[in-house]
This record gives C-alpha cells, sequence and structure tokens, in this order.
C-alpha cells in the first residue's frame, strides 16, 4: 500500500508506524483525505504482467476438455478455477468415475452454473461431457473464501519451493502464499501442506520401514563386509529393532582407540524410537 501526498512524495504503507506518520503528515499539511493505493504482486509470464493465478481461469474451459489424471486432476482444476473466478461450489456426485459440481447458489439465487465430468474407460482419461458455465448469481471476483484450497493442492503448488526448502516452516508457507498467489491461509492448513510435501518427496514415515530390507541389500552390495541384522515380529510381521554397521567404518576402527562411545536419542515422529550411535576415535580424535 502506498500513497502521494503533492509535493512531499509517496509513502509506503507497511506497518502501524508508516501509518502514524503519514496521519501526522497530513495534520501539518492541513490535508483531509488521502488516496491510499493497493497493490498486488505481479508477475511476468512472457507478454502482459499477470497475476500468478490469472492462468487458473484457464483450467477449466469447454465440454471436451480432457483430464488425464482422471477425477483428482479435475477436481484439483475445479478447486483452483473456482477461486480464480470467485465462486464456490458444491459437488452433487463426487466419485471416481463422474463428478457434478453446481454453484453453491444454486438453491438461494437460482444459478445455473453446473459441470459434469466422467472417465472414458478407455484411456482412464476424465472429460467435460456437460457444461453450463454462466453464472446468474452475480459472483465473478476472486472470493477471499479459500475454503476449496486445501493442504494437498497447495502442497502440489509449492513443491518445488519445498522441494529445495526443506527448512521452511508453517510461517514460510503463509508468507509465500500470501506473495505469489495473494492468498491468506492458515497456519493449520499451511502445517498439513509441509506434512504432505515431506511425504510426496521423502516418502512417509510408515511406508519407509517397508524399505528397510532392500537398504541393507543395498548396504550389503555398495560396502562389502557391512553387518546388519534386522528383526521382526513373526507374528505381526511388524518392525521391532535392526543393527548395521557400514562396512568401511568397521574397517576403520581397526586404526582407533579400542574404545566405543554410546550416544543416544529418542525418535519424535509418528513412530517412536530410540536411535543408539557407536562413535569411536582414531589416534589424532578424529571420530
Ligand atoms: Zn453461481
Amino acid at each position: 500500500m502506498s500513497y502521494n501526498i503533492p509535493g512531499v512524495g509517496e509513502g509506503v504503507l507497511g506497518d502501524d508506524d508508516d501509518v502514524l506518520f503519514m496521519l501526522s503528515s497530513m495534520r501539518e499539511l492541513s490535508i483531509s483525505r488521502i488516496d491510499v493505493v493497493i497493490k498486488r504482486e505481479w508477475v511476468i509470464v512472457g507478454g502482459p504482467p499477470q497475476l500468478m493465478t490469472a492462468s487458473w481461469a484457464n483450467l477449466i474451459t469447454d465440454v471436451g476438455e480432457v483430464f488425464e489424471d482422471g477425477a483428482k486432476d479435475f477436481r484439483k482444476a475445479l478447486c483452483l478455477y473456482a477461486i480464480e473466478m470467485g465462486f464456490e461450489f458444491q459437488y452433487v456426485k463426487n466419485k471416481r468415475v463422474k463428478v457434478t459440481a453446481v454453484c453453491k447458489d444454486r438453491d438461494v439465487k437460482d444459478c445455473m452454473w453446473r459441470i459434469h465430468a466422467s472417465i472414458e474407460h478407455a484411456n482412464g482419461f476424465f472429460y467435460i461431457r456437460r457444461y453450463v458455465k454462466h453464472h446468474t448469481c452475480g459472483c465473478g471476483f476472486p472470493t477471499s473464501s479459500k475454503k476449496r484450497l486445501t493442504f494437498d493442492i497447495i502442497a502440489e503448488l509449492m513443491m518445488s519451493e519445498l522441494r529445495s526448502k526443506p527448512e521452511w516452516v508453517a510461517n514460510d508457507v503463509v508468507v509465500h502464499a500470501k506473495l505469489h498467489f495473494c492468498i491468506d491461509i492458515s497456519y493449520y492448513v499451511c502445517w498439513r501442506t509441509i506434512q504432505a510435501s515431506k511425504e510426496h518427496i521423502f516418502g512417509d514415515y510408515t511406508t519407509s520401514y517397508s524399505y528397510l530390507p532392500s537398504y541393507f541389500d543395498e548396504l550389503g552390495r555398495t560396502n562389502p563386509k557391512s553387518a546388519y541384522h534386522l528383526d521382526i515380529d513373526q507374528a505381526t510381521n511388524r518392525f521391532r529393532r535392526c543393527f548395521f554397521a557400514v562396512g568401511a567404518c568397521l574397517m576403520g576402527f581397526k586404526s582407533c582407540r579400542p574404545v566405543l562411545s554410546v550416544d543416544g536419542t529418542f525418535l519424535k515422529e509418528k513412530h517412536r524410537g530410540i536411535l543408539l550411535v557407536t562413535v569411536g576415535k582414531d589416534g589424532q580424535n578424529g571420530e
């Protein structure tokens, strides 16, 4: 936000102090009214500047449009389209093979907007089959309601950022969404966004345990003389504990002092446990 006082110059409103300064300047100059300009962030995408969310308006076009990833792909496009176009919708049918949505104001304002898409069994793609695209409810401005902007959609939108910035916390996502998409999302949704992204990029904790046998196989192949043991509860087929020592470290220990230090830490994520690590020191106190 910025303002301009003729003869004085332009000022930016970034916080409360800026507002107080603007008001005191107005009093000094006996100005009773001032125009404040609000600018949204724009990005240049080859051609005239446009808001980053502007392309969402093209995600739903007409009958025949195809969504190659099926219903999930169509629902995501519909959510983003509705946000950019400024209306809310509700699902009449929401299944893997067909989705029908109507404008939320269908009953209140008799709005006729309606879309129906279904799967083509031959290729698994989703196609828009019927579409009444004009609203009669009077909507048409980007809405402040972001009910349809769920954490998994935001996670997809920000995947590249979250991939390169694993240290991001929820507040970073709040700021990024505000700066780049001009949208307000709650702290909780941002927190879920980060969890969903980490699962997508690194895999989820539960599935990771099932990779342990192949991880140890690979360890033995790439690091000969490695030692490992995986203890699984035979009754439930669940992980109980494991031990591994990398072959290169075992060979290196022969040149170390014959003392091992053991340190432990608690694992704090979904599956609790204890990680014990042994460390040896060589003659020059290197670990
Ligand atoms: Zn409508």
